[in-house]
């Protein structure tokens, strides 16, 4: 594993190393950067050849900001399917920067069989575990608020 950070997101820099050393990452590149010229938060994207992660935090978002995004999709006996949402505020950028790597590690560990269901609402539930985790200092279940919504939009 390589890691590259070209922000001054130290602790997260150090919690990732810490997290990723309880897998395999060998041949795995990792980019910390800044978000230029952008109306987004936080970006990210796993690249499968060549494995790399890129997790990119915009430093001039105005902060706290409320990260939601859904979870789990539930389908009711109508027929009708919810996307259940979590939510979690992020105070500092080093909170962004945790959540959005954890994401796309967890494409990352998916592509390499480590961990299973290749899904957004999954990538977005292991954000928002490490995320927490990361803001307690300690490991803490994931707990799902129950914002039930109408699935109209697809995951983020
Ligand atoms: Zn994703």
């Amino acid at each position: 594993m390589q890691l590259t950070n070209r922000t001054a997101c130290i602790r997260a820099e150090g919690f990732i190393r810490q997290e990723t050393a309880k897998f395999q990452t060998a041949g795995l590149l990792i980019w910390l950067g800044h978000l230029g010229r952008s109306s987004l938060s936080v970006r990210g994207s796993f690249r499968r050849r060549n494995p790399r992660i890129l997790a990119m935090v915009n430093p001039s978002f105005a902060l706290p900001v409320t990260l939601r995004f859904p979870v789990l999709t539930e389908t009711h006996s109508d027929g009708q399917m919810q996307w259940i949402h979590d939510e979690e505020l992020a105070g500092t950028l080093e909170e962004l920067m945790v959540w959005t790597f954890f994401h796309e590690f967890h494409h990352y560990l998916c592509y390499t069989r480590q961990r299973t269901l290749d899904l957004e609402t999954r990538a977005n539930a292991f954000g928002f575990e490490m995320m927490r985790k990361f803001k307690q200092g300690r490991d803490v279940h994931q707990h799902v608020a129950k914002i039930l919504e109408p699935a109209l939009s697809p995951a983020q």
